[in-house]
Protein backbone atom coordinates (compact mmCIF):
# COMPACT_ATOMS: atom_id res chain seq x y z
CA UNK A 1 0.00 0.00 0.00
CA UNK A 2 2.61 2.27 1.36
CA UNK A 3 4.46 1.53 -2.05
CA UNK A 4 1.68 1.94 -4.56
CA UNK A 5 1.44 5.39 -2.58
CA UNK A 6 4.73 6.64 -3.49
CA UNK A 7 4.34 5.35 -7.16
CA UNK A 8 1.32 7.58 -7.50
CA UNK A 9 2.97 10.30 -6.51
CA UNK A 10 6.12 9.64 -8.65
CA UNK A 11 3.34 9.47 -11.30
CA UNK A 12 2.19 13.07 -10.56
CA UNK A 13 5.42 14.04 -10.83
CA UNK A 14 7.06 12.28 -13.79
CA UNK A 15 3.18 13.17 -15.52
CA UNK A 16 4.85 16.77 -15.18
CA UNK A 17 7.92 16.60 -16.41
CA UNK A 18 5.36 15.48 -19.82
CA UNK A 19 8.58 13.54 -21.04
CA UNK A 20 8.20 9.97 -20.42
CA UNK A 21 9.36 7.54 -22.92
CA UNK A 22 8.42 4.28 -24.28
CA UNK A 23 9.93 1.13 -25.87
CA UNK A 24 10.70 -1.76 -23.79
CA UNK A 25 9.47 -5.33 -23.39
CA UNK A 26 5.57 -6.10 -22.42
CA UNK A 27 4.84 -2.54 -23.14
CA UNK A 28 5.48 -2.39 -26.61
CA UNK A 29 2.54 -4.45 -27.65
CA UNK A 30 -0.22 -1.53 -25.69
CA UNK A 31 1.60 1.27 -27.07
CA UNK A 32 0.97 0.28 -30.89
CA UNK A 33 -2.68 -0.42 -29.55
CA UNK A 34 -2.28 3.13 -28.56
CA UNK A 35 -0.43 4.43 -31.85
CA UNK A 36 -2.86 2.78 -33.73
CA UNK A 37 -5.51 4.99 -32.14
CA UNK A 38 -3.51 7.98 -32.71
CA UNK A 39 -2.41 9.01 -29.32
CA UNK A 40 1.58 9.94 -28.43
CA UNK A 41 3.04 8.91 -25.52
CA UNK A 42 2.83 12.07 -23.71
CA UNK A 43 -0.83 12.56 -24.32
CA UNK A 44 -1.42 8.69 -23.23
CA UNK A 45 0.27 9.24 -19.74
CA UNK A 46 -1.91 12.08 -19.50
CA UNK A 47 -5.07 10.55 -19.71
CA UNK A 48 -3.56 7.63 -17.90
CA UNK A 49 -3.04 9.53 -14.68
CA UNK A 50 -6.44 11.33 -14.86
CA UNK A 51 -7.47 7.10 -14.49
CA UNK A 52 -4.85 6.64 -11.69
CA UNK A 53 -6.12 9.29 -9.46
CA UNK A 54 -9.59 8.83 -10.00
CA UNK A 55 -9.83 5.16 -10.13
CA UNK A 56 -6.89 3.99 -7.92
CA UNK A 57 -6.36 7.71 -5.77
CA UNK A 58 -10.40 7.75 -5.51
CA UNK A 59 -9.85 11.22 -6.14
CA UNK A 60 -13.21 11.99 -6.58
CA UNK A 61 -12.39 15.60 -7.73
CA UNK A 62 -10.70 13.72 -11.25
CA UNK A 63 -14.43 12.86 -12.00
CA UNK A 64 -14.43 15.94 -14.57
CA UNK A 65 -11.67 15.15 -16.26
CA UNK A 66 -12.55 11.57 -16.48
CA UNK A 67 -15.46 12.23 -18.09
CA UNK A 68 -13.67 14.06 -20.76
CA UNK A 69 -11.02 11.19 -20.99
CA UNK A 70 -13.46 9.02 -21.73
CA UNK A 71 -14.96 11.12 -24.53
CA UNK A 72 -11.65 11.11 -25.91
CA UNK A 73 -11.32 7.35 -25.49
CA UNK A 74 -14.84 7.06 -27.07
CA UNK A 75 -14.61 9.57 -30.08
CA UNK A 76 -10.86 7.48 -31.44
CA UNK A 77 -12.56 4.11 -31.05
CA UNK A 78 -15.08 5.56 -32.88
CA UNK A 79 -12.91 6.60 -35.90
CA UNK A 80 -10.54 4.59 -35.97
CA UNK A 81 -13.13 1.22 -35.81
CA UNK A 82 -15.37 3.32 -38.38
CA UNK A 83 -17.92 2.91 -36.23
CA UNK A 84 -19.96 6.07 -36.96
CA UNK A 85 -21.79 5.98 -33.67
CA UNK A 86 -24.48 8.65 -32.70
CA UNK A 87 -23.69 11.46 -30.36
CA UNK A 88 -26.35 9.76 -27.89
CA UNK A 89 -24.62 6.46 -28.24
CA UNK A 90 -21.44 8.42 -27.49
CA UNK A 91 -22.72 10.11 -24.76
CA UNK A 92 -24.18 7.00 -23.63
CA UNK A 93 -21.34 5.18 -23.34
CA UNK A 94 -18.90 7.93 -21.71
CA UNK A 95 -21.92 7.88 -18.53
CA UNK A 96 -21.73 4.18 -18.54
CA UNK A 97 -18.33 3.39 -18.58
CA UNK A 98 -17.59 6.51 -16.12
CA UNK A 99 -20.06 4.57 -13.96
CA UNK A 100 -18.70 1.37 -14.13
CA UNK A 101 -15.19 3.40 -13.36
CA UNK A 102 -16.71 4.75 -9.93
CA UNK A 103 -18.38 1.51 -9.10
CA UNK A 104 -18.48 -1.91 -11.20
CA UNK A 105 -20.85 -3.39 -8.91
CA UNK A 106 -24.99 -4.07 -10.05
CA UNK A 107 -26.96 -1.16 -8.99
CA UNK A 108 -29.79 -3.83 -9.12
CA UNK A 109 -28.28 -5.95 -6.62
CA UNK A 110 -25.33 -3.82 -5.46
CA UNK A 111 -22.48 -6.98 -6.19
CA UNK A 112 -23.97 -9.60 -4.09
CA UNK A 113 -25.76 -11.44 -7.32
CA UNK A 114 -29.09 -12.66 -5.91
CA UNK A 115 -32.03 -11.22 -5.11
CA UNK A 116 -33.41 -9.45 -1.88
CA UNK A 117 -36.04 -10.94 -0.26
CA UNK A 118 -38.29 -7.53 0.22
CA UNK A 119 -38.72 -6.19 3.86
CA UNK A 120 -36.32 -9.01 5.09
CA UNK A 121 -32.64 -8.79 5.52
CA UNK A 122 -31.65 -12.04 3.70
CA UNK A 123 -31.41 -12.41 0.17
CA UNK A 124 -33.11 -15.42 -2.03
CA UNK A 125 -31.93 -17.71 -3.63
CA UNK A 126 -33.30 -16.03 -7.11
CA UNK A 127 -30.37 -14.72 -8.94
CA UNK A 128 -30.28 -11.21 -10.15
CA UNK A 129 -32.10 -10.03 -12.96
CA UNK A 130 -30.24 -6.80 -13.54
CA UNK A 131 -26.80 -8.88 -13.85
CA UNK A 132 -27.74 -11.99 -14.65
CA UNK A 133 -26.16 -13.27 -11.06
CA UNK A 134 -22.44 -11.85 -12.22
CA UNK A 135 -23.26 -9.17 -9.64
CA UNK A 136 -20.77 -6.64 -12.22
CA UNK A 137 -22.64 -3.54 -13.74
CA UNK A 138 -23.86 -4.81 -17.34
CA UNK A 139 -23.66 -2.25 -20.19
CA UNK A 140 -26.63 -2.29 -22.65
CA UNK A 141 -26.23 -5.21 -25.42
CA UNK A 142 -25.91 -3.26 -28.19
CA UNK A 143 -23.03 -0.98 -26.80
CA UNK A 144 -21.47 -3.40 -24.74
CA UNK A 145 -18.63 -4.31 -27.05
CA UNK A 146 -17.62 -0.16 -27.62
CA UNK A 147 -17.97 0.32 -23.39
CA UNK A 148 -15.25 -2.78 -23.20
CA UNK A 149 -13.34 -1.78 -26.05
CA UNK A 150 -12.58 1.86 -24.26
CA UNK A 151 -12.29 0.37 -20.26
CA UNK A 152 -9.56 -2.31 -22.29
CA UNK A 153 -8.04 0.86 -23.44
CA UNK A 154 -7.85 2.34 -20.10
CA UNK A 155 -6.36 -0.07 -18.52
CA UNK A 156 -3.74 -0.59 -20.87
CA UNK A 157 -3.19 3.26 -20.07
CA UNK A 158 -2.89 2.77 -16.68
CA UNK A 159 -0.75 -0.29 -17.04
CA UNK A 160 1.46 1.25 -19.32
CA UNK A 161 1.60 4.49 -17.16
CA UNK A 162 2.67 2.07 -13.90
CA UNK A 163 5.19 0.01 -15.67
CA UNK A 164 6.49 2.85 -17.29
CA UNK A 165 6.62 4.84 -13.51
CA UNK A 166 8.19 1.40 -12.24
CA UNK A 167 10.92 1.30 -15.07
CA UNK A 168 11.81 4.36 -14.14
CA UNK A 169 12.15 4.29 -10.27
CA UNK A 170 13.46 0.64 -10.27
CA UNK A 171 15.45 1.15 -13.51
CA UNK A 172 17.81 3.90 -11.83
CA UNK A 173 17.90 2.03 -8.09
CA UNK A 174 19.41 -1.58 -9.97
CA UNK A 175 21.86 0.76 -11.87
CA UNK A 176 22.96 2.27 -8.19
CA UNK A 177 22.84 -0.56 -6.74
CA UNK A 178 25.08 -2.31 -9.28
CA UNK A 179 27.35 0.61 -9.65
CA UNK A 180 27.81 -0.29 -5.57
CA UNK A 181 28.85 -4.07 -6.22
ZN1 LIG B 1 -27.22 -7.65 -10.04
Amino acid sequence: MEEHKTLLERVGSAMDSGNLAYGKDDAIRDVEVLAALGMSGAQANKLASVFVHFVVAGDANALNDVRAAVREIVRRHDVAQGWNMSKNDKRRIEADVVLYLSSRACPTCKGVAFQRIPGAPMLSAARCQTCGGSGERVFLARLRAACHAALSTIEKLMANLQSDVRDRIFGRADRLFERGD
